[in-house]
């Protein structure tokens, strides 16, 4: 058991994640709020949480629960998914390991290109799916989402992003890899979510002496 002892009258969130990007956008957004922000890099002694459930809620549920138990703390987790209409759903909350063991997000693209190649641009509608999921120290979980929605492109285009960015296109044609970070920030599924669930934290904090 990780022993966790907070110094301020701040409510301190674990972060599921050792993602110091992710991180740091959170803490961003929670500037303020009363409520600080710790990544689970402060935790080196916490094992990997294997991600085994079948839906995104599932896995983001039990990395925010395991964290928040083994941590004694407040704990947010996240998990992100490509759903793509021409393929039933997939690659959906297999996202990350799509193309098989130890694939690269180069990989999954290449596949993602293969598996569309006979599919008519107006028939290539996808949508990236985050669902953000934040436990109490109990392991008492609720869960939100963020949207959005797309087409996938047939070739790569853009250099900025990562994982599927560069085949995801938006309505005005420019893929997700072609966006400045603030232009995705502002309107991508994670940034949605974390806009979902910044009420909810930031009540936290104010319930603990905090900033409203
Ligand atoms: P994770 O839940 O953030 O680990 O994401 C699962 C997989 O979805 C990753 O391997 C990425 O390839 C992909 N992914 C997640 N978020 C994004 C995004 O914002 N753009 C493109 N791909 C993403």
């Amino acid at each position: 058991m990780i022993t966790y002892r907070p110094v301020t009258r701040q409510v301190r969130l674990v972060l599921a994640t050792r993602n110091a990007h992710k991180a740091g956008e959170i803490a961003r957004l929670l500037d303020g709020s009363g409520v600080s922000c710790v990544g689970l890099d402060a935790f080196p002694e916490m094992g990997e949480i294997v991600e085994d459930r079948d839906t995104l809620e599932g896995n983001a549920a039990k990395k925010a629960v395991e964290t928040a138990r083994a941590c004694r703390a407040w704990a947010l987790a996240d998990d992100t998914g490509l759903e793509v209409s021409a393929l039933r759903g997939a690659p959906g909350v297999i996202s990350a390991r799509w193309a098989g063991p130890g694939c690269t997000d180069a990989d999954n693209r290449d596949k993602l290109l293969r598996e569309l190649a006979a599919v008519a641009p107006r028939n290539r509608a996808a949508r990236f799916r985050t669902v953000l999921a934040l436990s109490s120290p109990d392991g008492l979980v609720e869960t939100v989402e963020g949207r959005l929605d797309g087409i996938i492109a047939s070739a790569p285009r853009g250099r900025g992003g990562f994982g599927y960015d560069p085949l995801f296109a938006l309505p005005d044609g420019r893929t997700l890899a072609e966006l400045l970070p603030d232009e995705k920030n502002a309107l991508s599924h994670r940034g949605r979510a974390l806009r979902a669930i910044l009420p909810r934290l930031r009540a936290l904090g104010a319930a603990a002496g905090g900033p409203a």
